[in-house]
């Protein structure tokens, strides 16, 4: 059997717990491999080399820090396939879309590479006589991240890429189902010579790892996506350790159809955004918010496509939606389902788990579609994170947009329509961190900055230029060359 190891101060180890857990493709319940758990000792051992090993890579000129990631981000081209494969096989998603994500980590890798030319300060006009300012980004020190599994290779990316070149040191404790595309990122982070101690991955659970490293006095930052219930966990605690907190959570993301829109256009964002990953991304679509006069039209669209997704094991090239990553998702969708039958919405197709035709030893949920939704349902608020979406009908511009905001997160939200005034409208109004016109609630770009407002995160952007703000400290810096003392408000004025 395949072990997964720990990686700290650049040897793989076994977890101090001595025990292993399997890791098992949600496609058809085989084992691929065992992962080692940890303790809190273990996390003790990666933190205490990586607060080492800090100290001197802040001192790596950032462009020589870059070379580092440049290795990384070839490496990663080099081995796409292999990842990717890997990738679907631990966690289900088309194979497709597991291409795509590595993807995301090969540009992320390119693009933070080519900040260790720039991160950026700024040059500022003292108001003293013979005196210069300035502003400079220095390192956090050591950053704690902790992944989902839903993106297990380009979340990681978006965490540590930015946090290495920045001059950071890192322990990643990735998610329990995705154990092995974190060891593949970490064994590319050693072969492109990556100096020990600067990345250190401690598997083990949320609450035993995840929870060591909140509370360890030497990370000085956590780096957490993942669900509300955690992500609040994590930062009541680190509030009161007065520790940073990067926080990337949930959404509960809407597709606006307007009357004017390009229907058959729509059907295709909506049918990616909704089923794609099974709707275990963060920016699923869960939500269809339609003007009443095409609603019928638009319904009779999305149930004629939805027959030609094919389900099953990603890994086959045929396929359209995998599974989702365990039986208790599958439970927890289906429970869901049956809450939406009882609020009184209309199942317009789908609403079961699927165990025929092959399919037996999967987590297979159908794609599932419900009608006259409204914004006061729970399937309308909470969060499914499985291929279920709601539709609800609205008469305007205005009224979707209220109900694209009345939920309490923010996400990602997308609008469908022909008229420019009511683009720029729109533009304006849907409250989300990311909102795409005349496309889907999915497909973000790693140049751009990634995140949500109100319940989705705490004012924090992963990717972009944004991330550097959550992986470096501003320094003001005064130099003074008058040779006397100069009182700043005072000798001025
Ligand atoms: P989760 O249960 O919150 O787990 C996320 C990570 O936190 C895992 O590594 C998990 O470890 C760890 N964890 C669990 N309990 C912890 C604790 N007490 N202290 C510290 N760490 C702990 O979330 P999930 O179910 O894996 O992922 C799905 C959620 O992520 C959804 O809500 C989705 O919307 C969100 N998500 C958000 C974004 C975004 O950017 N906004 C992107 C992707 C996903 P274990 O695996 O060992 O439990
Ligand atoms: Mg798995």
């Amino acid at each position: 059997m395949k072990k997964v190891l720990n990686y700290i101060n650049g040897e793989w180890c076994e977890g101090s717990s001595g025990k292993y857990i399997p890791v098992t493709n949600p496609a058809n319940g085989q084992v691929l491999a065992e992962v080692t758990q940890s303790t809190n000792e273990d996390v003790d051992r990666a933190v205490t080399a990586a607060k080492s090993a800090q100290k001197e890579w802040s001192l790596v000129p950032a462009p020589e820090r870059a070379e580092v990631l440049y290795k990384v981000a070839n490496l990663l081209k080099e081995r796409k396939e292999e990842i990717a494969q890997i990738l679907t096989s631990e966690m289900g998603k088309v194979i497709d879309e597991g291409r795509g994500e590595v993807q995301e980590a090969i540009d992320m890798a390119y693009y933070m590479a080519g900040e260790g030319r720039r991160l950026f300060g700024d040059t500022i006009p003292s108001e003293l006589r013979n005196k210069f300012a300035m502003s400079i980004r220095v390192p956090v020190g050591v950053v704690g991240i902790i992944t989902p599994w839903n993106f297990p290779i380009a979340i990681a990316s978006w965490k540590s890429l930015p946090a290495l070149v920045s001059g950071n040191a890192v322990v990643w404790k990735p998610a329990t189902e995705t154990p092995m595309v974190a060891q593949e990122f970490v064994k590319i982070y050693e072969e492109a010579g990556l100096p020990k101690g600067l990345i250190n991955l401690v598997n083990g659970s949320g609450s035993v790892v995840g929870s060591a490293m909140v509370e360890h006095p030497q990370i000085n930052l956590i780096s957490f996506t993942g669900s509300n219930e955690v992500g609040k966990a994590i930062n009541g605690r680190a509030g009161e350790l007065l520790k940073k907190t990067s926080l990337e959570m949930g959404g509960k993301n809407a597709v606006t159809v307007l009357e004017d829109a390009d229907l058959d256009l729509a059907v295709e964002g909506i049918l990616w955004g909704a089923f794609g990953t099974a709707g275990q991304r963060c920016t699923a679509t869960s939500r269809v918010i339609v003007h009443n006069e095409i609603k019928v039209e638009l319904e009779k669209k999305l149930i004629s496509r939805i027959k030609e997704l094919k389900m099953g094991d990603g890994l086959d090239e045929t396929v359209k939606v995998g599974p989702v990553i365990n039986s208790a998702a599958l439970e927890r969708i289906d429970e869901y389902v049956k809450i939406g039958q009882k609020e009184g919405a209309k199942l317009l197709t789908g609403g079961q788990i699927i165990k025929e035709n092959g399919l037996e030893k999967g987590n297979y949920y159908a794609p599932t579609i419900f009608t006259d939704v409204t914004p006061e349902m729970r399937i309308a608020k909470e969060e499914i994170f499985g291929p279920v979406v709601s539709i609800i009908t609205v008469n305007s511009l205005e009224e979707a947009v209220e109900v694209n905001n009345s939920v309490e997160f923010g996400l990602s939200s997308a609008i469908y329509t022909a008229n420019v005034n009511n683009v720029f409208a729109a533009m304006r109004d849907l409250d989300t961190g990311i909102v795409y016109i005349n496309a889907g609630t999915t497909g973000a770009e790693i140049h751009l900055p990634f995140g949500g407002t109100k319940g989705t995160g705490n004012g924090h952007r992963d990717s972009g230029v944004a991330a550097l703000d959550v992986y470096t400290e501003w320094k003001a810096v005064y130099v003074d060359f008058s040779g006397k003392l100069q009182r700043a408000q005072i000798d001025n004025y």
